[in-house]
């Protein structure tokens, strides 16, 4: 009987190797299932970098753009993020801008989901204007949801061409408000924020996309001392942060009025990060045709990679 109760060396054996090789089965499956999991996730994707006029910028003949006119691999598109849902297949292109055309069809190869609608920050160029490419003369689109704030609703509704978007029913303008999510699914939603900038057409806004993370992205902004709201808790609150990065520096426009267009230079924002532990979540974004940071090689690039900031680059996906 008390045999019987202990089990030989050999079946221990048996048994120990049973039990480790479970316990790796295990651990396996819980990698396996996290992955799918992150796949399944909503994710962001960078469609473009560079600000409203692109790189190269036009009539640019000036170091920055030289070499990239000769080579059309270095060309950065307009800076616009897609959100993409893989669950029910469909995604979102946030900002409208002049390379909308390669954009849309970038994420429709990558993806080969539905093309759901696309949010609009403000009536600049290179966020919107692609939108022209909805209409009659190119998609001859039915009814594609174009989620706008009031002042750029009205603007659409009332100024060609873009009226005729409305009265072709190419686009169907729907009202956002300020701070008021809305839901594209049941796990993901997308809520706009008001931000300083120079409004002559539209108010203009970030948003904030969200799932199990969440992600900011305000391509365009005043400075940050202009607004009502603190970028760093902002920041520290959110997975990602896609920032303005329009220019490095104050000395980037030689002969130009910088307090027309003020924008946080990279320099300032990397300054008041410089102790918080989310710059490592920021990525710069919209960067202008003369911002250093926009080549790869050059040591601005490198040291903003060196103080623990990124750069967005073309194809970036974020997990949500
Ligand atoms: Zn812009
Ligand atoms: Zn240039
Ligand atoms: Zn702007």
């Amino acid at each position: 009987m008390i045999a019987n109760l202990f089990l030989s060396k050999q079946q221990m054996k048996k048994v120990n190797y049973l039990v480790k090789n479970l316990a790796k089965f295990f651990l396996f499956a819980l990698f396996f299932s996290s992955f799918i999991l992150a796949e399944n996730n909503p994710y962001i994707i960078v469609l473009g970098v560079a600000q409203d006029g692109g790189a190269p910028h036009a009539a640019c003949e000036k170091e920055c753009c030289e070499k990239l006119w000769l080579d059309r691999s270095l060309h950065k598109k307009v800076s616009s993020i897609a959100v993409v849902d893989p669950n029910i297949k469909e995604f979102w292109i946030v900002d409208a801008t002049p390379d909308f055309p390669e954009q849309l069809e970038y994420v429709k190869q990558l993806t080969g989901f539905n093309f759901k609608g696309v949010f609009i920050t403000h009536a600049h160029m290179g966020h919107y204007s692609g939108l022209l490419h909805l209409g009659r003369e190119v998609m001859g689109a039915e009814k594609i949801p174009v989620y706008v704030m009031r002042k750029m609703k009205n603007f659409i509704e009332s100024n060609g061409p873009w009226s005729q978007l409305v009265e072709l029913n190419n686009i169907e303008l729907k009202e956002l408000s300020n701070d008021f999510e809305i839901n594209l699914t049941e796990n993901l939603s997308i809520k706009p924020f008001l931000v300083p900038h120079r409004d002559e057409f539209s108010e203009t806004v970030g948003f904030q996309i969200k799932s199990v993370k969440s992600l900011i992205f305000i391509p365009d902004i005043d400075k940050w001392s202009k607004w009502n709201k603190n970028i760093i808790s902002i920041a520290a609150k959110n997975d990602y942060n896609l920032l303005d990065g329009t220019f490095y520096n104050i000395d980037e426009l030689p002969g130009r009025d910088m307090s027309e267009i003020p924008h946080p230079f990279i320099v300032e924002t990397m300054k008041i990060f410089k102790s918080s532990s989310a710059k490592k979540s920021v990525y710069f974004i919209h960067l202008n045709h003369s911002n250093p940071a926009l080549d790869s090689e050059s040591k601005e690039r490198k040291n903003i990679l060196k103080k623990g900031f990124n750069v967005a680059k073309f194809g970036d996906k974020f997990y949500l």
